[in-house]
């Protein structure tokens, strides 16, 4: 995506957004595409995936951002979802601790669809409720330490960190391919 090989071909990123329902992975990545945020839920069902050009370096780099468009839902992502992505970015919701409590079931899904080399960055979205926190930061990073995740915590509502968490897994799959190619 963006990224020329030794060829002159270029490549697409393709990365995947997982987590359990509602914790907001179609406003993460309204944000990020569109700068928008959207209150009504149902409205984002449909959507696949979103093509993203990212400036890392100077360098026009290509992400296409996969969204379960209400999947998840079901518990019935689909294999076709996970096929070929090289990185994840796999949310829960600082207010709701189930949701928390699931990150290791989709870890899970991960191993079991996807290369181990992939870049992997956990996000506790929300995090402007502070008020009703139910997952400290300390939890997060602690899960996402012992698991060799990135971390980061986000708002799709205030925008907060939502940039930088797409843009540091576009940057790291990014480099890990430069590496490969020289
Ligand atoms: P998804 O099911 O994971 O795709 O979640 P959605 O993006 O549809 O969001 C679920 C609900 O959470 C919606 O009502 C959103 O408006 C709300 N929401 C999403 N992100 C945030 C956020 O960062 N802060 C707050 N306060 N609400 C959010
Ligand atoms: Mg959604």
């Amino acid at each position: 995506m963006g990224h020329e090989g030794a060829g002159g071909e270029e490549y697409l990123f393709k990365i995947v957004l997982i987590g359990d329902s509602a914790v907001g992975k179609s406003n993460l990545l309204s944000r990020f595409a569109r700068n928008e945020f959207d209150s009504n839920s149902k409205a984002t069902i449909g959507v696949e995936f979103q093509t993203q050009v990212v400036d890392i370096d100077g360098k026009e780099v290509k992400a296409q951002i996969w969204d379960t468009a209400g999947q998840e839902r079901f518990r019935a992502v689909t294999s076709a979802y996970y096929r070929g992505a090289v990185g994840a970015l796999i949310v829960y919701d600082i207010t709701r601790k189930t949701s928390f409590d699931s990150i290791k079931r989709w870890l899970d899904e991960l191993t079991t669809h996807c290369d181990t080399a992939m870049i992997k960055m956990l996000v506790g979205n929300k995090c402007d409720l502070e008020n009703i926190r139910d997952v400290s930061v300390e939890e997060g990073q602690s899960l996402a330490e012992e698991e060799g995740l990135f971390f980061i915590e986000t708002s799709a509502l205030d925008a907060t960190n939502v940039q930088t968490a797409f843009e540091i897994v576009i940057r790291e799959i990014h480099n890990n391919i430069s590496k490969k190619v020289i």
